[in-house]
Formats: C-alpha cells, structure tokens, sequence
C-alpha cells in the first residue's frame, strides 16, 4: 500500500511544532492501516504523541508506515486484538529490535505498550515488552513520558526502576514469577527489589470529556467515520464482561463539555457519526443527545451506535436511527433462559426482549441483530433449547423483521467474577444445536469459531511461561490444533493447554495478574462469583 493513505486523511487537531532534542518515537499498530486507523484509541494516542513539542512520533502500521526515524528511542504499541502479538513481533522485527525485553541493549528502544489487551492480562506478552501502560491513555501516557524525559540517556535497567515508580506503568522485567512446578500454577509474584511497587494499579481517568476522533478518513475500516465516545464502562456488571468490570466506575460524556463540541468539529469533516460506549444507551442524557441529532442540520448524517441495552430500545431510539440511515439495531441478550441471564447477573426480562423487536418493527428498522453466548457456566442444554424457542417465537411474532443472533463462546477475561472459569467444553455442541434449530426458521445464525474463543482463552488466563508458545505459534492463526501441538512440543516447560482453557481454577489460586489490581479488590469478585453459583443452584 501506498503512504498516499496518509494524504488522503484529514486531521481534526494541530500538531505541535517540535522542540529541539524531540524524542524520535515509533508508534506502531500491529494490524493494516485501514484497521489501525479505525480505531479510536490508536487515533487519540497518535493525536496526544504528536501534540507534544517533546515527542517526533512516526506511525507505523503492518502495510505502510511514515518515514521512520533511524535511531527510535520509544516504541510503542496499540494491542486490541490478542492474536496481533504475531504482528507486534514481526515488526519488532522489521525494526531489527529483538524480540525479548531480556535481549535488549541500550541502544535500542524502551518498547511499551497499552490497549485492552494488555491492560486485562499482559503476562503472556511480558517478556516483549518493556513496559506496559495500564488503563486509561488521558493523564497515564503524559505521566509516562514526563518520566522518560527525566532519565532520557541513562542506561536502560535505571531508566525502567525509575519508570516503575509512575502509577500505571508496570514493567515485567522487574517482577519475578515462581511456580509450584514447570508445569504448575504459580506460587508467588514479587517485585525483584525493596523500591520496586508490589502491586500497580490500573489508573483510572476521570474527567467528563472523554475521547473523539482526531482523524477521518476515506481508508479506514469504517469509511470516513467520525466516532465519539459517548460513555464508558458500563454500570450493569454482567459477570463474564471485561468492558465492565474492567474499566469501571461508569462514566458519562458531558453533553456541553465533551459531545456536543465533538460532533460539530467532526461533522465538519464528514457525515457519517459512530456513538461509541458499552452501553450508550444509558448515558444520563441519551434523549438530550438524540434530540440533538434529530436537528435539521444533521438529516443527512448517517448514524450508527454500538449495540445497546435491551431494555432501553424504545420509539425515539428508532426512529432516530432510522431517519440517519440505520436499518438494523444491536442487542445482547446472552440468553433465551432467564436462569442463565440470573446467573449472568443481565437485568433482563424475556417480555423486555419481545418488547424491544416490536419497537425496532414499529420504528421502521428491518433488522434486528441479537448477542447471544455458549457455554455461561452453570447452563445447561435447557438453558440452549429456551434460547432457540424464544428466538423463533421473536420471529414469529415480528415478521418482516430479519432476525440475525451471533452467538460467541463463553470465555474467561481477567477481573472478572467468571475468571476463575474454565471454558465449557460442550460450547462447539451447543452452537451446533442453535445452528441446527435457528437456520431452517430463517433465523441468521452467526456463531463465533469456538477455536478462536479457546485461543483467547488461553491467552485471556495465561501467565509469562506462553512467551515461547507464542514465539512458536506465530503464524498459525486461529486453529486450536496448530496450539496443541505447540503445547505438546514444549511439555514440560509449562502446564498443558486444559490448565489454562478448560480447568476451573480455585478462588485462592495466585492468578497471573496477581500484582495488578484492577478497579475491584479480589474479594469483591470472589463475592461477585459467590451470588452466581447461588444462581445456578436455584
Ligand atoms: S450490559 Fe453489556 S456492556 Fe454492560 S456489563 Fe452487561 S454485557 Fe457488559
């Protein structure tokens, strides 16, 4: 591809004339451009790098790149997809950086990283980097680089001992990591020295402005999107999900502060609008900003938003969406059982369900897409056939109304209450059966490959000892047996793949991410995991 993509894009901020002495700064997304520059917080990153006097940053995707500097200082990485750490080593590669924090000298870049991979569980991916930034970018990134500035030039072991004393920036390296066996759990985590934080703590940002556009573009994955964010976290603490647990507490974008400047800046620029957020729907002032868009100014704007609360679809959402060129809405619903949607902890009523198609029929959409999941713990194949009858009771009672379920595999994420789950081996069988009742209905059935929710399993629980499985993997995409394999070749060294995919791990088990907290103390899961196992038991 050529570098003309860069031409064709239209800045939404001013760069910042550079300082003598600028850091030559690489900032590489591991996937194509027309990916990378989709999305909003590569696009934002990019944006605080290049605002700074201090900083010469280049972009680097894995089809075309700026020029480069010839001596990086600082490389850092966007990771929002697991399987990318293939692409982040070939470009360590093509940067002639090697591969392994341990290899590194001081000539060559400090490489860090950040994004929801790395926040939820970097160890699998920590001995490639240097340092990883965790939560958000907005005050964490400016800290971090402030830090660098002030041991700019030292050698590299006193560079990252200094780096590791900034709130969020965790740096492996400086971590050591026992187990009870080779090919055990873990024993213990603890920091390499006295001065050295036993435990970092995911930072939090909160301000009411929160993150928009800063590029749009006829090359991106989206065409000439214009995206805001319009809240983040989600309050509802369904007890599988990262976008919650994660990021929480909730927050919401100030209407006058944050998305009403937004929107006019970016609608200069283009006309088509994504709202983004876990759950939009719920922003305080969601009416507010849907009478906004509903201004005559903005009828040719095309709309789209992420998939939203069940129970929130009403008249005004779709007609709104349908005026700005939506023909379908998103929902999730994880279940047809109402005992599993208990478990799940999803505040969701079946009758809710029925009620949110109507509204999208009555408001003019012509499509319906629903998120269902495979394998929740506790679920049983009741639990499957109530999802397959309620479907096809929707479809019965909203004809004209295209019916589309993508169905994914219940993986275990990091800071959750389900972490210490293992994925149900019956989920492949399950999304069968949904597939075998839904299809012949005419019911769009979208499962989600169970290979690839394995993977991500494995790499969503999986601790440093996955560094030479992941070295060895490169390349072999997303199927389950090219990773057994692997596994069976290094047995021995590390625990075999059921440990990580399959095993329930007991709560007092050392979790990989131990000496990370996130924004809920374990015992609060641990809770949390206690109220769904009375669920299930009811
Ligand atoms: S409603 Fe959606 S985003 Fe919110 S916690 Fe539940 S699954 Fe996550």
């Amino acid at each position: 591809m050529s570098t003309s993509v860069f031409s064709a894009e239209k800045r939404l901020f001013t760069p910042a004339a550079l300082s003598d002495r600028a850091i030559p700064l690489i900032f590489a997304f591991p996937n194509e451009y027309s990916v990378g520059i989709t999305s909003l917080g590569y696009q934002v990153v990019w944006a605080m790098l290049a605002q700074r006097a201090d900083i010469d940053v280049s972009r680097l995707f894995t089809d075309v790149s700026e020029p480069l500097p010839a001596q990086a200082e600082l490389m850092g990485f966007s990771l929002s997809w697991e399987l990318d750490y293939v692409n982040v080593l070939n470009l360590l590669e093509s940067q002639q950086i090697p591969l392994r924090t341990a290899d590194r000298t001081d000539e060559q870049p400090l490489v860090f990283g950040g994004g929801p991979v790395l926040t939820a569980n970097p160890e699998p991916f920590a001995a490639f980097f240097d340092v990883i930034l965790l939560g958000d970018g907005e005050t964490l990134l400016d800290d971090f680089l402030d830090a660098y500035q002030q041991v700019r030039g030292k050698p590299r072991t006193a560079q990252l001992k200094a780096l590791a004393q900034v709130p969020g920036v965790y740096i492996p390296a400086l971590y050591s990591v026992s187990y009870q066996a080779t090919d055990g759990p873990i024993a213990a985590i603890s920091p390499i020295d006295s001065d050295v934080p036993a435990s970092v703590q995911k930072q939090t940002y909160r301000g009411n402005v929160l993150s928009a556009s800063t590029v749009v573009t006829e090359k991106a994955a989206w065409e000439n999107i214009f995206m805001v964010e319009v809240v983040r976290s989600c309050p509802e603490m369904c007890r599988f999900c990262l976008a919650s647990y994660l990021t929480l507490p909730f927050r919401a974008a100030s209407m006058e502060a944050s998305l009403i400047p937004a929107i006019e800046k970016g609608l200069q620029a283009t006309r088509r609008l994504g709202l983004l957020g876990a759950s939009i729907t719920q922003h305080p002032e969601f009416e507010a900003l849907l009478d906004y868009l509903n201004q005559p100014q903005y009828d040719d704007v095309r709309v789209s938003m992420s998939s939203v609360r069940t129970n929130t679809v009403n008249q005004k959402l779709t007609e709104t969406l349908v005026k700005h060129g939506a023909r379908s809405i998103t929902i999730a619903i994880e279940s047809g059982s109402q005992r599993v949607r208990d478990i799940v902890n999803k505040k969701l009523e079946t009758d809710q369900i029925f009620a949110a198609a109507q509204q999208a029929k009555a408001g003019g959409l012509k499509a319906l897409k629903l998120y269902g999941m495979a394998g929740v713990p506790g679920e049983t194949q009741d639990d499957l056939a109530q999802t397959a009858d309620l479907l096809i009771e929707l479809n019965k009672q909203t004809p004209g109304l295209r019916l589309t379920l993508g169905c994914s595999t219940f993986v275990p994420k990091s800071h959750t209450p389900f972490q210490w789950y293992g994925v149900d081996r019956q989920a492949e069988k399950r999304l069968k059966f949904l597939q075998k009742q839904l299809r012949p209905c005419g019911i769009d059935f979208r499962p989600e490959s169970y290979s690839w929710s394995a993977i991500q399993a494995l790499i969503s629980r999986g601790d440093r000892r996955l560094a030479d499985l992941l070295e060895l993997t490169r390349g072999y995409g997303d199927t389950l047996g090219s990773y057994r394999r692997a596994f069976k070749t290094l047995k021995g060294k590390l625990p075999p793949l059921d440990f990580y995919v399959y095993e329930q791990w007991p709560t007092d088990r050392v979790l990989p991410w131990e000496h990370l907290a996130g924004p809920l103390p374990k015992a609060t899961l641990v809770k949390h995991l206690a109220d769904a196992q009375q669920s299930m038991a009811a």
